[in-house]
């Protein structure tokens, strides 16, 4: 858990903040009182409640441009159609939000995320930044190059980070690493597979801008649990390129958001990802989901096996080419 006056500070010298961060607010752990947790049989379902009574005036319009975009719905629908939770989880749209609460987060108990619209609202106006400032990368469709469209598509990647929180704690899913970067992972994971490379891209521009908004390394920036914010950016554009190497190659890596030196490992680091998650939902998919997700889950094995081995053919001419480029 990242120390709030730690994010807080970061918050305040970015004017954006962290905009991916667990939940801080302290609720009572249930922890191991439901029976029904970890055997994969859980009725869980994902509702998204636009609490509109809840959503002050200047927030109004922004909740709107997402609720059309459905960006929320979509990603709750692939959960409830594959994973088998084990509790409720409720994404709260409103401004009534526990104290502190600036940024979309995820409760500890993995059974409510907040989305505060003032967070939206920032994001939109980084967004608007973005495609005023920022020549559209090829691979982003030019309809979507707008203070709405890039608003809804990295919320989407967003919404993943948070659902990715939710995951770990609702299955007390098995960490060998970060908690954020495992949350980071599924955002990619899950939009990667099911809605292309716009959220990712979306989503590298937007930290890309709010880096440069928060300029200079601060100590807190360095010790965050999350990491650094630009170093985020390339994951994100890291793993897109690996989840399709031939496609992304001349988009990512010939155009320079992607530099050589990282996209070497990228289809490798894909395929760990996407077996990795597979591998952990396994146990708890849907009844009905059950034979499609074991098939993504072998595929996605024999990938890694194949990516392994192509990384161990390939490495001894990416060391020498780093040690003299
Ligand atoms: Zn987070």
């Amino acid at each position: 858990m990242p120390s709030s006056r730690g994010r807080s500070i970061v918050a305040r010298a970015a004017a954006a903040g962290a905009l991916l961060a667990v939940g801080l607010a302290v609720v009572s752990w249930t922890g191991s009182d439901s029976k029904d947790e970890g055997d994969g049989q859980g009725e869980g379902k994902v509702t998204i409640v636009y609490e509109d009574d809840e959503i002050k005036p200047q927030g109004r319009r922004i909740v709107d441009v997402i609720r059309k975009s459905r960006v929320l719905e979509q990603t709750a629908d692939w959960i409830n159609g594959s994973v088998a939770l084990p509790h409720d989880l409720v994404v709260k749209v409103t401004d009534k939000v526990p104290p502190g609460v600036t940024d979309a987060v995820t409760q500890p108990d993995g059974r409510t995320i907040y989305v505060p619209p003032a967070f939206l609202t920032r994001l939109q106006g980084v967004a608007g930044e973005v495609a005023k400032t920022v020549k559209r990368p090829a691979l982003f469709p030019a309809d979507k190059f707008n203070a709405d469209g890039l608003a809804a598509l990295s919320t989407r990647f967003i919404f993943g980070h948070e659902l990715g929180h939710a995951l770990q704690r609702q299955l007390q899913l098995p960490n060998l690493g970060l908690e954020e970067d495992a949350a980071d992972g599924f955002a990619s994971f899950h939009t990667v597979n099911e809605a292309g490379p716009a959220p990712s891209l979306a989503g590298a521009m937007i930290f890309d801008a709010l880096a440069r908004k928060e300029g200079k390394l601060t100590l807190e920036g360095l010790s965050s649990d999350h990491p650094v914010t630009q170093q985020r950016v390339f994951n994100f554009l890291c793993y897109l390129h690996g989840s399709d190497p031939k496609k992304f190659d001349g988009p990512l890596v010939g155009a320079g958001y992607l530099p050589k030196s990282r996209a070497a490992f990228c289809p490798q680091a894909w395929a760990m990802l996407d077996h990795g998650w597979w591998t952990q939902l396994g146990p708890h998919f849907r009844e009905a989901f059950k034979a499609q997700g074991d098939s993504s889950q072998e595929k996605a094995r024999a990938r890694l096996i194949a990516e392994t081995k192509a990384l161990a053919e390939k490495l001894d001419e990416i060391r020498t080419r780093e040690a003299h480029p």
